[in-house]
């Protein structure tokens, strides 16, 4: 049965699936067609015989496989092809630059990965001895003083593992601080119209329920609006500033102070911090817990490359509800607090994140970003961000909609709406348009205040020139699009795959492959 070559292809493939521009293989010059594991191959012609097994009563009750399994039977080179040739139709940020507002895809310094890689940091195991780990416990103990330091906090939990987890652990101290006080009963966290979508899911699942708070015309929190539902049932707020229309938050002082005489608590999601970093400390700002993407502000492959790290820097008043375990410098010794050691300070802690310490290759990492960089060049992290993201919106505010830029300037992201496109056209468009200009789209239709969003954050490690590429290719589809071109509409043309059916495939997600000579003869 087998008519299957060692690349993969299969005569059937070639006619539909490429008729426009065809050529013989699919390919299309270097970059080559890739089908389904499963339709390369055959359990037939790979694997070894291996005699079979003597007869054996079974145990299943009656729920042993009546039919072969159908899993992929691959040669080693089919199997080393075919995930290369996946990889290849990947777009990452050591391809080109990667515009994803709000993700902050930043080039991921290379001295981060050596450093990490040293034996003595990536080879440590959880459950070593304390004495034979003190150079790691030194590694966490020195990035906690620098993210303390950075934030102008009181104390941090190093063990959260993403922004998200983050979230959770200052929402959980916030909701242990609350019922130390006997005030269980406050239910309700307001959390504005713009927030990250994991905010309110973090308020709901420890149990609260969320309230919006609307935005101003200018794309920032109705201050009147949350002082107005401010009360007795309302446990705190969670405000991300800088903001996810890439606008700074002016009035957190005053958003922090009313909260606070309210009897709240003030939890600021940090994502954005690689636009402030070395400016703003938080702790100013009367913040009480707001968690770091390290793997954003301070550098690591992210999203699909790699995990993150979400430490969450607390203020005095919530630090005793912080979560356990953490390393405590005790003389010229690193030790590690858990619960039996717990002193008064920590006593109150509302329990653990996770398992061990966290995310031991994230902290090698952001602690090589941090000491690389220095005071000013941190500083000048944010200072770069922020310039950037506003060329972006300075050279393309006369060709697309920029809601906020009458207001004054951005910072680390601009945003754009798909106001002034023509009737059926939208930002969808104009992101598929970008694919075929070989780059990935921006964050499209979020933050939801804002009406096709299109939320491009360029970060600080573009140089001129790729911008104003960028800025070109952006330009020149959005024009496309204000011209009427119909092209546009079945975008991306360049693609190893065209526009897809992405409403069919979110709720009607097909994730089991059948064989279709199996499902022939079932039936
Ligand atoms: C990225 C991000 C998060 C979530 O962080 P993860 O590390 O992906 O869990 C939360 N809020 C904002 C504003 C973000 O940009």
């Amino acid at each position: 049965m087998s008519n299957i070559n060692q690349s993969g292809w299969r005569p059937e493939m070639t006619p539909e699936r490429r008729s426009d521009n065809a050529t013989f293989t699919g390919n299309r010059a270097l970059m080559l067609e890739e089908p389904l594991i499963f339709e390369i191959g055959s359990t037939e012609t790979t694997g070894v015989e291996v005699a079979a097994p003597a007869k054996v009563a079974s145990k299943l009750g009656g729920l042993e496989r009546a039919q072969p399994i159908g899993l992929a039977g691959l040669s080693e080179p089919e199997a080393v092809r075919h995930y290369t040739r996946l990889s290849r139709q990947n777009y990452a940020i050591d391809l080109g630059l990667f515009p994803l507002g709000s993700c902050t895809m930043k080039h991921n310094p290379r001295l981060n990965e050596k450093v990490a890689r040293l034996p003595g940091f990536a080879d440590v195991h959880p459950l070593q001895p304390v004495e034979t780990v003190q150079g790691a416990f030194e590694v966490i103990h020195q990035l906690a003083h620098w993210l303390v330091t950075l934030t102008g906090m009181h104390s941090v939990a190093m063990s959260p593992k993403a922004g998200a987890h983050g979230e959770l652990c200052g929402i959980l101290a916030i909701k242990a601080a609350l019922e130390a006080k006997g005030e269980g009963h406050r239910k309700v966290i307001l959390v504005p119209e713009s927030a990250h979508g994991t905010n309110p899911a973090t308020a709901a699942f420890a149990g609260y329920s969320v309230e919006d708070i609307p935005a101003t015309a200018d794309g920032r929190v109705d201050v009147a609006a949350l002082k107005s539902r401010l009360g007795p049932d309302v446990a705190g707020v969670m405000i991300t500033n800088p903001n996810t229309c890439g606008l700074f938050e002016r009035e957190m002082r005053t958003i922090s102070d009313a909260v606070h005489a309210a009897g709240g608590f003030v939890y600021c999601d940090g994502a954005n911090f690689n636009a402030i970093v070395g400016r703003v400390r938080p702790g100013d700002l009367g913040v009480d817990a707001m968690h770091i993407n390290l793997h954003k502000t301070f550098s690591t492959p992210h999203g699909g490359g790699g995990p993150g790290a979400g430490p969450v820097v607390f203020s005095e008043a919530l630090t005793p509800f912080a979560p356990l375990p953490f390393v405590e410098q005790q003389g010229d010794h690193f030790a590690l607090v858990e619960e039996e050691s717990a002193g008064e300070h920590h006593g109150k802690s509302f329990g653990r994140m996770v398992a061990f310490h966290g995310q031991m290759g994230m902290f090698t990492r952001a602690l090589t970003y941090i000491l690389s960089h220095g005071a000013d060049g941190l500083r000048q992290v944010a200072e770069d961000s922020v310039l950037n993201a506003n060329y972006i919106l300075r050279s393309l505010e006369n060709t697309l909609d920029a809601p906020f830029a009458a207001s004054g300037p951005c910072m680390h992201e601009a945003i754009f709406s798909d106001d002034g496109l023509p009737e059926g056209f939208s930002t969808i468009d104009i992101a598929k348009g970008l694919i075929d200009e070989g780059y990935h789209p921006m964050t499209m239709y979020f933050p939801l205040v804002v009406h096709g969003a299109m939320l491009v954050e360029p970060t600080e490690t573009e140089s001129k020139a790729a911008l104003d590429q960028f800025i070109g290719a952006l330009r020149s589809v959005a024009e496309r699009a204000k011209a009427g071109d119909e092209g546009l509409k079945s975008a991306p043309h360049f693609a190893p795959r065209r526009r897809l059916d992405e409403t069919l495939a979110a709720r009607k997600p097909v994730l089991v492959w059948k064989d279709p000579q199996l499902a022939e003869a079932a039936e």
